[in-house]
């Protein structure tokens, strides 16, 4: 029997409403509301595919402030896919026409459509609008309230050293599509390091750009599977796959799930994040002590859903001064396009975190280290100067030559 929703009863079922995850969630956390809690979202969920309540404005707007950070999930001791339930929820509501003004404005989600199927999957109209941002902040037109990291001409001019589509190549470096268009320098950073431990990297071939991570956010899951197959076809083979954006390493970790066949789900095992990787080939060794501190911020997809966060500390712990958190990785409110599409939540949100990372100890002088877009984008636009683990590990690169680890 069909649901308003679709989603499986069994993960439905799985939550006791025990509320162990409310303090781990940052849209609960500032507003106090049990709607806008995972508890109160899996019920709400339940509800509607009960036929208990409409599937209304209300309804939506409660799935819709959801940050899909997953921090409940990391917490919950059932065990509830809260990321599966939500991704299905959005799905479903992408998939009907629901006739309420409490629904985001018509406006928005026509941007939000052009976004992600005209830009984010053409590389060259991305690269061509960042050339018109490039001049649009040269004279001063992109306030930095925005969160644009500040382009260079110089970077989107030129392409990266590591050949395309190199199916000898010892690894691929995944290079994405706002990745490559607005922070190529972390690539470069990613690429010497890998290259300092005698790893040979190829970037994808054509067709590994968008991986579909904001699709499936907002429930496009069919444009998410297109780019999806697009992206294997362009890493083919057996050698791992190397990524340095937090959200879009979940993602592709997540293909098995999203095309349900063997293929994807081997290309999944293959997928690494750039500090787990670099850790795994005696990067770390091969860095030299800077005494500069350094404050971490663990994205929430590298934290709770690749729960690769500990690599980060393993690779820079000798080069830096590490400092933590005291808020147990909660969320900074960027969540891919939340802080576009959710701006007052995502500021609150925003606001506990930057309390974090001061008392931590970061300022003016003090890095703030990152290894998602989304956030470093997201925290750069508060004042903080925030830079990706591999552009750390490649100013730390020691210049003496290593051999690899066989
Ligand atoms: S999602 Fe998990 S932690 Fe949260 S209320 Fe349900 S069972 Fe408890
Ligand atoms: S995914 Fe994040 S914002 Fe959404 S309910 Fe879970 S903890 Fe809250």
């Amino acid at each position: 029997m069909s649901t308003p929703l679709g989603l499986d009863p069994d993960e439905l079922v799985a939550c006791v409403a025990c509320g162990l995850c409310l303090p781990h969630c940052p849209t609960y956390r500032v507003t106090n509301l049990e709607i806008a809690s995972p508890r109160g979202r899996i019920a709400a969920m339940r509800a509607v595919e009960q036929g208990v309540v409409p599937l209304d404005g209300v309804f939506v707007r409660a799935m819709e402030e959801c940050v899909q950070c997953r921090g409940c999930e990391a917490a919950c001791p059932s065990g509830v896919p809260f990321g599966h339930l939500m991704e299905g929820a959005r799905a479903a509501l992408a998939s009907q026409p629901i006739a309420d003004a409490r629904r985001s404005p018509l406006a928005r989600r026509a941007t939000e459509r052009v976004a992600l199927s005209w830009v984010l999957t053409r590389h060259r109209v991305l690269l061509t609008l960042t050339w018109l941002l490039w001049a649009a902040q040269h004279v001063h037109l992109v306030p930095r309230r925005l969160g644009v990291p500040r382009l260079r001409a110089a970077d989107l001019r030129t392409p990266l050293t590591a050949p395309s589509g190199d199916a000898t190549a010892d690894a691929w470096l995944f290079t994405g599509c706002v990745m490559d268009a607005w922070q190529r320098g972390v690539h470069r950073a990613a690429l010497e390091v890998l290259g300092a431990v005698g790893v040979r990297a190829s970037r994808p071939g054509p067709g590994g750009d968008c991986c579909g991570a904001l699709h499936v956010h907002s429930g496009r899951r069919d444009e998410a599977r297109k780019l999806a197959r697009r992206v294997i076809d362009s890493m083919p083979g057996t050698a791992p796959i190397v990524v340095d954006a937090a959200g879009c390493g979940a993602a592709l970790r997540d293909y098995g799930h999203l095309l349900g066949t063997e293929e994807a789900a081997a290309f999944a095992a293959r997928v690494r994040d750039f500090s787990e990787y670099a850790v795994s080939q005696g990067a770390a060794e091969h860095l030299v002590a800077t005494g500069e501190r350094v404050v971490v911020q663990d994205p929430c997809h590298l934290r709770h859903v690749q729960k690769a966060h500990p690599a980060v500390r393993d690779l820079l712990g000798r080069a830096y001064r590490l400092a933590e958190t005291a808020d147990d990785g909660l969320c900074c409110g960027a969540g891919g396009a939340y802080s576009v599409q959710q701006p007052a939540l995502a500021q609150s949100i925003r606001a506990r975190k930057a309390g974090a990372l001061r008392e931590a100890g970061a300022d003016a002088d003090t890095v703030v280290c990152s290894a998602n877009p989304g956030c470093t984008f997201h925290l750069a636009a508060a004042g903080f100067v925030v830079e990706h683990p591999a552009e750390l590990a490649a100013r730390a690169l020691s210049r003496e030559p290593v051999s690899r680890p066989t």
